[in-house]
Formats: structure tokens, C-alpha cells, sequence
């Protein structure tokens, strides 16, 4: 997907060795290192992140410990934005709207915060994986740590790093197969289906309960991300891979002036994914994630930066910060405001899948994932008519765990329906 690192144009002259890049003149850049002075933004922005995310997590733990509770005491709050750990479900639901114009009810904070991530992407970058996703954080501050253990990070050989990069691209297309040619009638039973209603629950009791063997796979990740700058999200990670891939379509570069540069190789040396960008007059690969590591660290004014397509009016980094953060704050809460948000599961169904989740699995087969939906092969306004149909019905279902309110709405809707 990526050439190697730049894909924009590149200059003749190749980047100095890292030995013999100069101190800068302003004194201001360590060596090795971006400016942190200048990435205080990022900082700030990376630990709210990581703040919200425990908080959600710390929220989400108390609800599912209230699903566990048999006094009848109602369930703690279910904090909806969980869903953002729910991706591919997010895609299906996304790919169910495509296909049939069906608004999912089901996660439509993950729908929401999906979609926020993939306009942001084409609009301004990676940025969410330097910025916002506590993966790429942690794999950021890891290698971090490792350089200060092992005194570097040490690279592939670039024979054997274009393969590893691979990876990540074959997970995705695997993934994007294995959900696009879905019909519509399978997608649309995963999304009500009961594996994918309790789906974040199940991914909390993994950790939770967590395996010797994920252990192990976890700590061999943080040993190779301690040892190789970024390594899930440059070889591993198939979201990555998406917006790696979306982010082509986005103007925003970063952009090097030849006539300003100093030629110092700083900016290749501090890339955390390892790109030349002191070979190139415009970084357009994949790889990039916005993270301003380079343009913090370049000692020249004027050599380096942030801009919209070939525009010398550059985007700074509190900009960068403030539009990243603003708009997750005003999508989020105008999903909220409009009412598209909330899960439609109500809490008896949550206890009542809690109480099934050891016989709760994946529907591996074609017929399982038809077996609960809309009869027929459709065109798309049937195909809706009938969902509403079915949900009415799986609601008078549902109805049955003891929710009066839900069978009378659901028969209301039967009728309104037929
Ligand atoms: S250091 Fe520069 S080129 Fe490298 S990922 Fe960050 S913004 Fe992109
Ligand atoms: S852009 Fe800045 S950091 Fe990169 S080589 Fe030129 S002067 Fe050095």
C-alpha cells in the first residue's frame, strides 16, 4: 500500500547518516528526540484520551459486576462509548446501511464513533492513531521506553520489512472480504444477534479472565514495540491499515522546503515511523500519522510543515489538537443530543444474555446467520419493511423476559408495519 515511507516526491540527495546530524542551532531539540517542549499539545491530548478510556473502562467493569448481581438492584450505567473497541461491528453496521439504508440500534455509539474516524481520517490523517487511540499511545511511549533501556531502537532490514508491513494490509483485506460479501440478511442478524449484543461484555471477560496464552502474546507485543519503533501499529494493526489507507484520499501532507532545510536528517531520524522525510518535498505515505514528531523537531523556521495539499499556509500543532479533539467532543455529543446513541438492548436483556454468555458464540455458518432473519432475498425498501417486522417481533419476544412496556410497543409497531 505504502512505498517506502514517502511516496511524494523525492529529493536526490539521500539523508545524512543519523551520526552526523548537527545540534541545532536554536539548542532546543535533543538529540534523538523531538522537541517534547513543542509536543505538549499532543501530550495533553494523548493523556485526556487515555484518562476518558480508563474512566469508560472503570464505568464499564461496575456495569458488568451489576449484571452478575441477582438482589434485583438496577444495573449500573452502560457507558456507550465502549463500542469505539467494537470495530468490526462498527463496519458491518456501516456496510448494512450501504447495502439496505438500515440504521443499526443496535451499537450506534460505535457506528457514530467509527464513522467520526474514517471523515477525520480523509479529512486531516492519521492523526487518531499518534493522537487519540491508547494502542498507538502505548506502543508510542513503549518504544520510548525501550530506547532509554537499550539505549536505540533497532530497525528491520528493509527486505523483511516490507513483508511484515504486508501483514496488516492482509488482515484488513481479509476482514473487508469476509464483511462485504455478507448478504444482507447475514449482516443484519449478526448486528441483532445475541453474540454481537453482548460482544462487548464477552471482550471484557477475556481480559478479565485473561488466558496464560494472551498473556504471552501480550507481553511478546511489548517486548517487540520496546525493541521496534511501533510495531503492532506498523506490521499488525488491520484499523491501522484502514485509515493508513483512507488517508491517501486526505490533503493534509507534511510538507519539506528544500530552500529552507538544512538538510540535517533530524526529521527522518525522530519519525517514529521511520519515514525519510529529509528526502521528500511532500510525505504522502500511509504510514504517517500526524504525529509532528518531524516538524518539532526540525531546527530550520520555515523547513518543515503541517499543510493542505500543495498550500504553503501550514497547520500547527495546537490547530491540529484543538480539531482533533473538537470534533470528538461535537460529534459524540450531537449524537447524544439527536438521540442516536443509546443501545436498544434494555437492561432485562443484558441480564438475560449475562446469565447465557458461556452458550453465547460466534454464528460461524451461513444458515445460522440467516436462520433469525427477514425470509427472502429482498430489494432494499422489502428488506426494510421486513426488519421492522422482525425487530417488532423480537421485541414481543424479549417481551417475554418480563418487560410489559416493550410487548405493547412492539405490538403497536407490528401493526403500524403490516
Ligand atoms: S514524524 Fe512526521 S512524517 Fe513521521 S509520522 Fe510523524 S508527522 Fe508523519
Ligand atoms: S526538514 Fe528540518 S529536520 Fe528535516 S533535514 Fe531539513 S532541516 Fe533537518
Amino acid at each position: 500500500m505504502a512505498d517506502n515511507e514517502s511516496s511524494a516526491e523525492i529529493d536526490a540527495a539521500p539523508p545524512p547518516p543519523a551520526e552526523s546530524v548537527k545540534p541545532p542551532s536554536n539548542g532546543k531539540s535533543p538529540a534523538g528526540d523531538s522537541n517534547p517542549s513543542r509536543q505538549w499539545v499532543r501530550l495533553a491530548v494523548q493523556s485526556g484520551f487515555i484518562v476518558s478510556v480508563l474512566l469508560v473502562g472503570w464505568q464499564f467493569h461496575l456495569f458488568v459486576i451489576s449484571l452478575g448481581d441477582t438482589s434485583g438492584a438496577p444495573l449500573a450505567d452502560r457507558p456507550e462509548s465502549v463500542e469505539a473497541w467494537l470495530p468490526i461491528s462498527s463496519f458491518m453496521s456501516l456496510t448494512l446501511l450501504a447495502k439496505s439504508g438500515i440504521v443499526n440500534t443496535v451499537r450506534p455509539a460505535g457506528l457514530v464513533i467509527f464513522c467520526l474516524i474514517l471523515l477525520l481520517t480523509v479529512a486531516v490523517r492519521r492523526g487518531f492513531c499518534s493522537w487519540v487511540c491508547p494502542i498507538g499511545t502505548l506502543s508510542e511511549y513503549t518504544h520510548k521506553a525501550g530506547r532509554k533501556v537499550l539505549g536505540r531502537n533497532f530497525t528491520i532490514n528493509r527486505w523483511i520489512d516490507y513483508p511484515l508491513r504486508a501483514i496488516k494490509y492482509l488482515l484488513l483485506a481479509f476482514f473487508l472480504w469476509a464483511i462485504l460479501q455478507m448478504p444482507t440478511r447475514g449482516l443484519y442478524t449478526f448486528i441483532h444477534g445475541d453474540y454481537n449484543r453482548i460482544a462487548d461484555v464477552k471482550m471484557y471477560l477475556l481480559f478479565a479472565n485473561i488466558s496464560m496464552l494472551t498473556i504471552c502474546v501480550f507481553a511478546a507485543l511489548i517486548v517487540l514495540s520496546a525493541i521496534f519503533k511501533n510495531f503492532w501499529c506498523r506490521y499488525l494493526c488491520p484499523y491501522g491499515a484502514l485509515l493508513g489507507a483512507l488517508s491517501l484520499l486526505s490533503p493534509i501532507t507534511v510538507r519539506r522546503d528544500p530552500a529552507h532545510c538544512g538538510d540535517c536528517g533530524r526529521c527522518s531520524k525522530v519519525c517514529p515511523n521511520s519515514i525519510s522525510v529529509s528526502k521528500a518535498s511532500r510525505v504522502k505515505s500511509a504510514e504517517c500519522t500526524a504525529c509532528y514528531s518531524c516538524v518539532s523537531a526540525c531546527p530550520k523556521p520555515g523547513a518543515l510543515g503541517v499543510s493542505i495539499g500543495r498550500s504553503k499556509r501550514t497547520i500547527s500543532l495546537l490547530v491540529y489538537g484543538v480539531i482533533t479533539v473538537a470534533a470528538f467532543v461535537l460529534v459524540t455529543q450531537a449524537a447524544r443530543a439527536v438521540g442516536y446513541w443509546q443501545s436498544d438492548t434494555s437492561d432485562a436483556q443484558y441480564r438475560e444474555l449475562y446469565h447465557r454468555k458461556d452458550e453465547i458464540g460466534h454464528m460461524r455458518t451461513p444458515g445460522a446467520m440467516q436462520s433469525a432473519a427477514p425470509p427472502r432475498r429482498m430489494d432494499a425498501d422489502a428488506f426494510r419493511r421486513a426488519h421492522q417486522r422482525h425487530a417488532a417481533k423480537l421485541r414481543l419476544q424479549q417481551g417475554g423476559i418480563g418487560q410489559q412496556q416493550s410487548s405493547e410497543r412492539a405490538n403497536r409497531d407490528m401493526r403500524s408495519t403490516e
